[in-house]
């Protein structure tokens, strides 16, 4: 018999933190996640997984950032979209903590940073965005219509069956068992290829729906050439930098150009 034995990842939700973030160049929501490393047979836990670290998953641009629980006064279990009354109940100090930080993205908004850190601001939010990348790209995640699909194919899967168990118990064919068959086994087909096209395609979703505008909006004050994103992406690649999957030279730069437009 076929064993597959693999290392599984396991991922939960603590509760709602605000933090930095340095992509958004502001405070934002953050989702505090423990992260437990453990191992599986055939995809079946074997045993607990043991508790490794935490993330932290800003709600605005997708980034996750390694976590800290131990910086917060306190983690809220419901999420909220006002990051700054989250952040006088969770993270008091957290302009003191980000002190630096917010004067360096003050200095990059209003335009009077230094030249010299301009390339190096540029490339920043790439590598910030390669742990966001790496964990979808191995954890491809079901989101509402991949799950809509699923239930509708097990729908259709449990007519299929359904119409062979009554074939067999009744004795032979009966009118109408083989088209209830044929359109569950059809459905079935559909729903499952349908949340399989889903959750492998989540990733680059997240690439174009989130993590590129995030980034179109980090860079638009260093306004950087089309030129710039096609080396940085060249420079990216010869480093293995998973992030130059987020960098469509062309793409960043039109969006770079719409937010820079008032
Ligand atoms: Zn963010």
């Amino acid at each position: 018999m076929f064993m597959a034995i693999g290392q599984r990842t396991p991922r939960r939700k603590q509760g709602y933190v605000a933090e930095y973030c340095p992509i958004c160049r502001d405070v934002r929501v953050c989702a505090l996640h423990s992260v437990a490393s453990g191992w599986h047979i055939n995809f079946i836990p074997l045993g607990p997984a043991k508790i490794v670290g935490h993330e932290l998953w800003c709600e605005s641009c997708g980034a996750v950032y390694e976590g800290n629980p131990g910086l917060y006064t306190e983690v809220v279990r419901q999420t909220t979209s006002d990051a700054i009354s989250l952040a006088a109940r969770t993270s008091p100090d957290l302009m003191d903590r980000c002190r630096e930080r917010f004067d360096l993205d003050d200095a990059i908004l209003s335009g009077t940073f230094d030249p010299a850190l301009r390339e190096p601001a540029i490339r920043e939010p790439f590598e910030l965005l390669n742990a966001s990348i790496d964990i979808r790209m191995k954890t491809p995640s079901l989101d509402a219509p991949a799950w809509a699909a699923l239930a509708i194919g097990l729908l259709g899967a449990a007519a299929f069956a359904g119409a062979i168990i009554l074939r067999s118990t009744n004795g032979g064919p009966r009118p109408g068992l083989g088209t209830i068959g044929g359109i569950g086994a059809m459905v079935a087909l559909v729903g499952f290829f349908t949340a399989a096209g889903r959750a492998a395609s989540a990733y680059s979703r997240y690439i174009r729906r989130q993590a590129q505008p995030a980034l179109a909006k980090c860079l638009a004050p260093l306004d950087p050439s089309l030129d710039e994103l096609k080396r940085l992406r060249k420079d990216l690649r010869r480093a293995k930098s998973l992030s130059h999957h987020a960098l469509d030279p062309k793409r960043l730069h039109t969006l770079i150009q719409a937010a820079r437009r008032p």
